[in-house]
């Protein structure tokens, strides 16, 4: 019987900081390389506006992504690695391959495939806890200047990105009215001493437009029931994140892939394998590591193969 022949040895899904590192370290080990990434390269680091906690002397996340887009290119200069563009849908394990379907109807196939396509962001509509009109729109916190934040502002959710973004901006002396359920208190501790931020704990908010002028209404109902109704000129979103998990993969109840619960030509890296472990340095960590197993289990001669 002829081998199997694939497109590639190893297929990473992803370019983030996770689909990056895995590719680097496929390169590095000679195995044919091909990356399927549908944005810039870096994924969330684009968002990172100050960035302290990442190995190098790299002060915001942009600085970071720019340097893992040039060493995909070098690699791929080199004939290491090829970068396609393009929307993965779904991935599904056999047991002579690992296919990935793409939403345009192509079909790559791959001895192994890493996923590594992260999170994606939470609307006001996915929130249990947010009523709001059907118009309405609340553009994300990470992206606003503080130019913009003109009159009161309100903010949905109290995700780590506030914390990010105050420190980002240290001059900025607007109040900050943070719409916070208890399923966030946690996060939005390391900020609560900061007199630029008003935490409004909440149980349910919703959202209408006012009879007059403009901006919105949001009428809040805190955690003791209490009901109290602001003005806010802006509302913005910092609700958080969801698995931008791939058709074909195992999730939990909450969305999450685990790593250890796919099909052995398939592994997750980065934020998509958990809640728990969303830091640049553990994704990178982790894409390594999953190519890495490969490689001990399959790629290298005496290699016990794909478990
Ligand atoms: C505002 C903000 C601030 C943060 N601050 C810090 C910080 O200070 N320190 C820190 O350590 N971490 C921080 N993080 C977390 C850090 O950014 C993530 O842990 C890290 O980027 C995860 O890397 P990843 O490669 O798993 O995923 P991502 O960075 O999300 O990359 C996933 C990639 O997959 C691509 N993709 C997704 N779906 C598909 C698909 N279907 N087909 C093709 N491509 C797809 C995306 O376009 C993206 O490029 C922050 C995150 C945010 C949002």
């Amino acid at each position: 019987m002829n081998a199997p022949s694939y497109d590639t040895d190893v297929l990473v899904v992803g370019a983030g900081p996770a689909g990056v590192a895995a590719a680097v370290m496929a390169a590095s080990l000679n195995l044919r390389t091909m990356v399927l990434e549908a944005g810039p390269v870096g994924g969330k680091l684009h968002r990172i506006s100050s960035l302290e906690n990442v190995p190098g002397s790299w002060s915001t996340g942009p600085q970071l992504a720019e340097a893992l887009a040039a060493d995909l290119e070098r690699l791929e200069k080199a004939g290491r690695c090829t970068v396609v563009e393009g929307l993965a849908a779904k991935t599904s394990g056999h047991d002579d391959r690992a296919e990935l379907a793409l939403d345009d109807g192509r079909v790559l196939t791959a001895e192994f495939i890493v996923v590594a396509t992260g999170v994606t962001d939470l609307a006001p509509a996915d929130a249990e806890w947010i009523t709001a009109s059907p118009d309405f729109f609340a553009p994300p916190l990470w992206r606003a200047t503080p130019q913009e934040l003109t009159g009161r502002t309100y903010v949905l959710g109290g995700d780590r990105p506030l914390g990010t973004w105050l420190r980002a901006h240290p001059k900025v002396t607007t109040t900050l009215h943070v719409l916070c359920p208890p399923a966030d208190t946690y996060k939005a501790a390391e900020v609560e001493d900061d007199n630029r931020v008003r935490l409004v704990p909440v149980s349910h908010a919703a959202i209408t437009k006012p009879t007059y002028g403009g901006g919105w209404t949001v009428t809040v109902n805190d955690q003791d029931g209490t009901k109290t109704i602001y003005a806010a000129m802006s509302v913005l979103n910092n609700l958080g994140n969801k698995p931008a998990a791939l058709g074909g993969l195992v999730s939990g109840e909450d969305g999450y892939c685990p790593p250890r619960q796919q099909h052995r030509r398939i592994r997750i890296a980065g934020d998509l394998r958990s809640a728990r472990y969303q830091r640049v340095a553990t994704a990178q960590g982790s894409g390594a590591e999953a190519v890495l197993a490969y490689y001990y289990d399959t790629a290298l001669p005496g290699g016990g193969g794909i478990r």
